[in-house]
């Protein structure tokens, strides 16, 4: 049932399955599957992004505490960065 799933956006640019990066005030598109845009991962602390892959052990951790922890705190590392940047 789920082999032939794709969501095309009438009217849209580029074919970008995906959704909206979560780091405030950027407007890329993260890809399915990815946390953030990657200009905005390439941001994270290589800990944090660690601690992001443990929490999410190839899916079986979505949506637990401790991903949820790890996320808020990779996308809140990204904001503080970009807030720093001119
Ligand atoms: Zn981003």
């Amino acid at each position: 049932m789920a082999s032939s799933f794709r969501q095309d956006e009438p009217g849209g640019q580029a074919p970008a399955p995906g959704h909206p990066c979560p780091v405030r005030r950027c407007p890329r598109q993260a890809r399915a599957g990815q946390l953030m845009c990657g200009p905005c991962w390439a941001l994270v602390p290589r800990p944090v992004r660690g601690a992001v892959w443990a929490a999410w052990r190839d899916g079986a951790g979505a949506g637990t505490r401790a991903h949820t922890a790890a996320i808020t705190r990779a996308i809140a590392t990204v904001d503080a960065r970009r807030q720093d940047a001119p």
